[in-house]
């Protein structure tokens, strides 16, 4: 999976092309170097990585972002690791840049039949968990309020977008552009968000098309065409009532499509618009989303740190971590040693069970995967 670099040649950027040649570990460094026979030139294993030019031990700067993965805030990391919390952050940024990248490479075109979208307020539960003051968390809230926006597919659990920001229109239609973004041309998914109304508008802005209205009299001017959505757009709210933290109501609005369309969709994975449904895969997200949220009240001073954690948890968690609901079947079933049955089914990442990919990444391999420069005729 390596590709030549230097600018100059040919085969530069183009994966299985055949023009490299391992060429061992120069002075016997734990990199392997290549030799691409096309332009002659050489590169190490970690060219364009965030390994090159560290003398820092890889398995500890691995340590420290597989830290702050799961939810380790900068400072408490640093302490752990008896690193210097600067050194962390700097290496959590050039992660980021590279994790982006690798985000971006393989989350495309993504095929889904549902997506729920959610807002989580970050600080305020830091305050509930009593991690932070509330002095401190208005502090962060008068600087800039944290909202954490997530759209996961419940079936694969796949988590297409996070981000950061204000609960308004304008970061609503951010949002909705980003998912859209990694959707595979033509695919719709039937969309499911709690009860914020700007939803509707980024929704019918990014899944909208122009209708003319059929002429009403022979004679006059034609009707002016109209901005519609989608015929297979389904959208629904689905609004709970909490009481004391405890859910006491759940109802649900159809804004797009008809309620035997959206209860089609769901129909197909055994599920309804009901309390249970929507308690299942809130409790999905805001597991994995409470890690986040006790990161944001950490990081509240610059939400540079916070857009690179997250950056740094959606590659880790759709590629990185098994996800207990989702699984797939074996191709033959594995003994186990004991008397107990046959192994039918492993465990994956979402984004095997969406597949993106076809097996678990440690995050060692994330962070050392080249992404080449542009999109490969066959990728793995
Ligand atoms: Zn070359």
């Amino acid at each position: 999976m390596h590709f030549c670099p230097h600018t100059a040649c040919d085969y530069r950027g183009w994966l299985g092309m055949n023009n490299l040649r391992a060429n061992g570990h120069p002075n016997g460094g734990p990199w392997r170097q290549f030799y691409c026979t096309s332009c002659h030139g050489f590169f190490p294993e970690h060219h364009g990585t965030i390994f090159r030019g560290k003398q820092v031990a890889v398995e500890l700067i691995v340590r420290v972002l597989a830290c702050l993965a799961e939810g380790l805030g900068i400072r408490a990391t640093a302490r752990v690791f008896e690193v210097a919390p600067n050194t962390v952050l700097h290496w959590l940024v050039e992660a980021a840049e590279q994790l982006t990248a690798f985000t971006s490479y393989f989350l495309c075109e993504v095929h889904v039949q549902q997506l729920q979208l959610d807002e989580l307020y970050a600080v305020l539960s830091a305050v509930k968990d009593g991690e932070i003051s509330e002095e401190e968390a208005i502090l962060c809230l008068s600087r800039s309020p944290h909202w954490v926006w997530t759209a996961i597919d419940p079936q694969s659990k796949l988590l297409l977008a996070i981000a950061v920001g204000p609960r308004t229109r304008a970061m609503a239609q951010r949002f909705v552009h980003q998912v859209v973004q990694v959707l595979a041309p033509g695919c719709v998914p039937l969309f499911l968000t709690d009860g914020f109304k700007e939803y509707m508008t980024a929704l019918l802005t990014h899944l909208g098309h122009w209708v003319h209205p059929a002429r009403r009299q022979a004679k006059g001017p034609m009707p002016k065409p109209r901005w519609m959505p989608l015929p297979e757009l389904l959208y629904a709210q689905v609004i709970k009532t909490t009481r004391r933290r405890h859910l006491v109501r759940v109802s649900h609005r159809v804004v797009f499509g008809t309620l035997e369309a959206v209860q089609q969709v769901l129909a197909a994975c055994g599920w309804q618009i009901n309390t249970a449904f929507v308690e299942r895969l809130n409790l999905t997200i805001r597991q994995h989303v409470a890690a986040i949220g006790r990161r944001v009240s950490t990081l509240c001073k610059g939400e540079d740190g916070l857009r690179q954690q997250l950056a740094l948890y959606h590659s880790y968690y759709n590629f990185c971590v098994l996800h207990g609901s989702v699984r797939q079947p074996l191709p033959q079933p594995v003994p186990t040693n004991g008397t107990g049955s046959a192994k039918q089914w492993r465990p994956c990442t979402p984004a095997m069970a969406a597949g993106l990919t076809d097996h678990v990444w440690s995050l060692k391999e994330v962070l050392l995967y080249r992404v080449p420069p542009w999109p490969q005729p066959q990728t793995v």
